[in-house]
């Protein structure tokens, strides 16, 4: 394996950088005055600035991922996370590589720090390639990103693919895992310890329900982590989405959703692929399902005029006349198949 070296991914700015602190973070106990932050001091739930490190929610997190709390940090979402990483390893003239098709925030975000995407096409399966992956890479190359189960095709790429990758790059390796839970392999949270240039993005936003309070995490060896605490904006977790989360943060139910939604996945799999239009409805290890069909466009327009929104993905490369379906309530399932079935109805051709 290649040695990896934070200092040599890192942009030098970075490296110089302080962790930002607070008066408060000197201050251990039980809240005493606080006079320190000017804050408002008339309690209403919400006047106080809120814990930097969310750190309650982090060792709980941590401790279901069985990693240590110094392998871990909260974003405002993983997308947070994402730019974070960003922020510390952008350099001029800089490139990122990314299988395609995959997530379309790498590229956005690489763009905005003025870095090169280099995509390199999955196979015809969605499989990834990774001797072809790296030899995109070349001495500009500080980042890859892999996204496992992937989006917008919903599969797992294969433990020896992203192995090989990770031994063959000796910059930072995001395996970003939104959907991991949805899945029947292993977190690569567990080979941390292997891999000190594997970064595992983590996200509460699908299988843990919590979308809309912007909660994402990454977990990776404390030297890259304690990198991230630089950039890391002081105060990216609200009080409102750090107390909501741990009272919302059960994994059992978790569990019980994602069996639920394993079943209906595969409802929706054998009954979409009974429709004379669709061509291929794709394996999937995700919350979602990626169809091929006749005419996409068509198709998505239908659905709109019957209050049905999906995701077009014919634009993404390998992904022709696809649409990504998520799986929704067992009742909504049935209604978007009632939908499509009087859509075949209705379709000459
Ligand atoms: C949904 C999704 C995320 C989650 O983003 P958040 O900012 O955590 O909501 C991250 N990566 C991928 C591939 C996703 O599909």
């Amino acid at each position: 394996m290649q040695s990896f070296d934070v200092t040599k991914w890192v942009n030098p700015n970075i490296l110089e950088l302080a962790v930002y602190t607070s008066a408060r973070d000197e201050y251990q106990g039980v809240p005493g005055v606080m006079l320190d932050a000017n804050e408002s001091p008339y309690e209403n739930g919400v006047n106080r600035y809120p814990d930097p490190a969310a750190c309650a929610l982090k060792s709980r997190w941590a401790a279901f991922r069985n990693v240590s709390e110094t392998q871990a940090i909260l974003g405002n979402g993983s997308d947070e996370v994402l730019d974070m990483i960003f922020k510390c390893c952008q350099v001029k003239g800089g490139n990122i590589v990314v299988p395609a098709p995959s997530y379309g925030m790498y590229e956005v975000l690489a763009a905005t720090y003025g870095m090169e995407t280099r995509k390199v096409l999955l196979d015809e399966d969605f499989s990834l390639d990774a001797e072809r992956l790296l030899a995109a890479v070349d001495e500009q190359t500080r980042l890859i990103i892999l996204c496992s189960p992937n989006n917008p095709t919903g599969n797992v790429l294969a433990s020896e693919a992203i192995d090989q990758v990770l031994r063959g790059f000796n910059g930072l390796v995001v395996v970003d895992e939104a959907y991991i839970d949805f899945a029947a392999s292993p977190s690569w949270v567990s080979r941390l310890d292997n891999y000190p240039n594997l970064l595992v993005l983590q996200t509460c936003s699908k299988a843990w329900g919590m979308a809309g309070l912007r909660i994402g995490a990454a977990f990776s060896s404390p030297a890259v982590i304690d990198l991230l605490r630089k950039v890391k904006l002081p105060y990216n977790l609200n009080v409102c989405a750090q107390e909501k989360a741990l009272s919302l943060w059960n994994p059992e139910e978790v569990a019980a959703f994602v069996t639920t939604n394993q079943t209906q996945r595969e409802i929706m799999t054998e009954a979409l692929v009974q429709l004379s239009f669709v061509q291929q409805v794709y394996p999937s290890d995700a919350n979602f399902i990626l169809v091929q069909c006749e005419d996409a466009k068509l198709l998505m327009t239908y659905l709109l005029e019957q209050q049905i929104v999906v995701r077009d993905r014919s634009s993404q490369s390998l992904c022709n006349n696809c649409l990504r379906i998520t799986i929704g309530t067992p009742a909504e399932n049935e209604l978007l198949l009632k939908s499509l079935r009087a859509y075949e109805k209705s379709i000459v051709y």
